[in-house]
C-alpha cells in the first residue's frame, strides 16, 4: 500500500489542489477523531472534509473549475454536504478539478494543473484529482469527489488513495453540478477504505433517500436492495469467489500493474481462501466508446443553460440583454467562447452532433444499446441478481436468444466481484498529457472504470504495491453487483 511514501514534511506544500479554502480556525484535531473513530462509531466524530468544486456549499463558492462560473456562489448547500455536516464534517476547502468534471487528469482547469504529491511532475487523475490529493497530503481526513466515468477512482489510482464509486442513485445528487445524469455518482475519497464504509454505512447514509433529487433511490427500491444483498461478508471466505474479467488484460497494460494485479488475485486466494476465477465480460471492449458517445450527449444538453443571461459570466460586458435583443446568439456565443475551456467545448460539440438526427442512430442509438449489453454482462457473471432488473428478468427471457440471461446464470461463472486495475498504466507526467496526439489518447485511460459506469455498479479503488515506476502504487478496483455496497467496502478493506 506504498506506504513507503512519507508525505508528513509536505503538507504546508500546494500541489494547487484546493481552489478556495476555508478559514475556519476550529477545524477538527485529525489525531483525536482518528483516536476515536477507532473505538467508537463515527457518526458524531468531528473530520475534515474537502468538497469538489462542482458540489455546492454555502459558505464556499462553486465553481467547477470553470471561467463561465468565475462569478457564481451557490445560494444553497448540496444534500450530501449537510448530510456529512451533520455527521461531524468541517469542510477545509474546495478542491481543483477538471472543468465540469470532463478530463482525467485534472489539467482541463481554469485554475492549471492539479500536480501529484507522490511525483509533482506527473498527474493526479482526474477529474476529482484536487481531492484525491486533499486526502493524500493530509489535509483533509475524507473527500467528496464525483464519478461520472471513473473520477473518483481513477485519482484514487494514480495518488495512493482510496476511491469509491457508490451504487447510481444510492447517494444524493442534489446540489451537485450534473455533467452526464444517467451516470453521475458522488464519491468518497479517504486514506483507507474504512473511514469511508464507516461514513456512508455506519451512519445510515446509505438509506437516506431524498426527495430533491429525482434520481436519488425511492425508499421502497432502497427496502427492496437492501432485501437482495447482505450487508456484511460470511464469516467464512471461502464461501465467496472473485471473478477476474479476461478482456481487462488488454495489451496496453503496465507490466507492473498486471503483476499487482496477479498478486493481488493469489492473495485473496492463498491468504483469505476465497475463490479466484476467470470470467468473461465480452461487451468491455465497447463501453469506452459508448461512454464518450453518452456522455458527451448528456453534457452538451446540460451545458446549454450557461448561456450568459440565466448562468455564466457575460462574454462582452458591453453586451448588455437589449443591444443583444433580436440576436441573442451574439451574447450567447461570446459567453460560451470565452467561458468554457477547449475540452468542454470539444464535448459539447460531439454531443450536439451525436444527437443531431442524421447521427442519432448510429451513434446515440447504439451506444444505449452498447450500454444494456454492458450491463447484461455483468448480471450474467454476479451470483446476485441486479435488484433493478431482477423484475423484468422473466420478461428478458422470452426476449434475448438462447445464449443469455437465465441461461448463463446457470453458468459457472457466479462471482460476488470482480477485480481489476483501475487504470491501465502509472500517472503519466504532466508535460505528457499536455502532448496527447489526441485528446482520444486521453479518453483510454477510462477503459476500466466506465464498466461500471454504464451499469450504474458499486466500485473502489484500492491502492497496490508494485515492482514498477520508481514504486509507484497501482489502483485495484473491485466492481459489486448493484446496491451490494457494503460487502464491496468490506471486501476492499480485506485487500489493503
Ligand atoms: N474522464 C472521464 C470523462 O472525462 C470521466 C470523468 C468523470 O467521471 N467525471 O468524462
Amino acid at each position: 500500500v506504498s506506504r513507503q511514501w512519507h508525505l508528513k514534511s509536505i503538507q504546508s506544500i500546494t500541489y494547487n489542489h484546493f481552489v478556495e479554502r476555508a478559514t475556519n480556525e476550529a477545524l477538527p484535531d485529525t489525531a483525536t477523531a482518528a483516536a476515536t473513530s477507532s473505538t467508537t462509531s463515527s457518526t458524531t466524530n468531528p473530520f475534515r472534509l474537502a468538497v469538489k468544486d462542482n458540489i455546492a456549499t454555502i459558505d464556499l463558492p462553486t465553481q467547477c473549475a470553470s471561467r463561465i462560473l468565475a462569478s457564481h456562489a451557490s445560494p444553497f448547500e448540496a444534500t450530501i454536504v449537510r448530510q456529512l455536516r451533520s455527521r461531524g464534517a468541517t469542510i477545509v476547502g474546495k478542491t481543483n478539478m477538471d472543468e465540469f468534471g470532463m478530463g482525467s487528469h485534472s489539467t482541463n482547469s481554469t485554475h492549471g494543473a492539479v500536480r501529484n504529491p507522490l511525483d509533482e511532475t506527473r498527474s493526479a487523475g482526474g477529474s476529482s484529482g484536487g481531492s484525491a490529493v486533499a486526502v493524500r497530503v493530509g489535509d483533509a481526513d475524507v473527500a467528496l469527489g464525483t464519478d461520472t466515468g471513473g473520477s473518483v477512482r481513477l485519482p484514487a489510482a494514480y495518488t495512493g488513495t482510496v476511491g469509491y464509486k457508490p451504487s447510481y442513485g444510492m447517494l444524493s445528487r442534489f446540489g451537485v453540478v450534473p455533467y452526464a445524469n444517467s451516470l453521475d455518482t458522488v464519491g468518497l475519497l479517504a486514506p483507507t477504505t474504512r473511514p469511508i464504509r464507516e461514513l456512508v454505512f455506519g451512519t445510515g447514509l446509505d438509506k437516506e433517500h431524498d426527495s430533491q433529487d429525482p434520481t436519488c433511490l425511492s425508499p421502497e427500491s432502497r427496502l427492496r436492495c437492501a432485501g437482495a444483498c447482505p450487508a456484511t461478508l460470511p464469516e467464512n471466505l471461502s464461501q465467496l469467489t472473485v471473478g477476474i474479467p479476461l478482456e481487462y488484460n488488454i495489451e496496453e497494460l503496465d507490466p507492473s500493474i498486471r503483476a499487482a494485479w496477479t498478486a493481488a488475485a493469489s492473495a485473496l486466494a492463498d491468504k483469505l481462501g476465497i475463490n479466484v476465477v476467470p470470467v468473461s465480460l465480452p461487451t468491455t471492449k465497447e463501453a469506452l466508446c459508448a461512454y464518450y458517445v453518452l456522455a458527451p450527449a448528456e453534457a452538451s444538453s446540460n451545458l446549454a443553460k450557461y448561456d450568459g443571461v440565466r448562468y455564466g459570466v457575460r462574454g462582452d460586458d458591453d453586451i448588455s440583454a437589449d443591444d443583444a435583443s433580436g440576436d441573442n446568439s451574439t451574447l450567447y456565443s461570446e459567453t460560451r467562447g470565452l467561458g468554457f475551456g477547449d475540452e468542454v467545448k470539444r464535448r459539447i460539440l460531439l454531443g450536439t452532433y451525436t444527437l443531431s438526427s442524421e447521427a442519432m442512430d448510429n451513434y446515440f442509438i447504439q451506444a444505449q444499446r452498447v450500454r444494456r449489453l454492458v450491463q447484461r454482462d455483468f448480471d450474467r457473471v454476479f451470483r446476485l441478481g441486479n435488484p433493478l432488473h431482477e423484475h423484468h428478468r422473466q420478461f428478458d427471457l422470452s426476449d434475448m436468444p438462447e445464449t443469455t440471461g437465465l441461461q448463463d446464470k446457470r453458468g459457472p461463472a457466479q462471482v460476488d466481484f470482480l477485480l481489476c486495475p483501475a487504470a491501465p498504466t502509472f500517472p503519466p507526467r504532466l508535460d505528457e498529457v499536455q502532448r496527447q496526439r489526441s485528446s482520444v489518447d486521453v479518453y483510454m485511460n477510462d477503459v476500466f472504470t466506465v464498466p461500471a459506469s454504464l451499469a450504474g455498479l458499486p466500485a473502489v479503488s484500492v491502492p497496490a504495491r508494485t515492482e514498477g515506476e520508481e514504486g509507484f502504487p497501482a489502483g485495484m478496483q473491485l466492481i459489486g453487483q448493484y446496491w451490494d455496497d457494503s460487502r464491496l467496502l468490506y471486501m476492499a478493506e480485506r485487500l489493503e
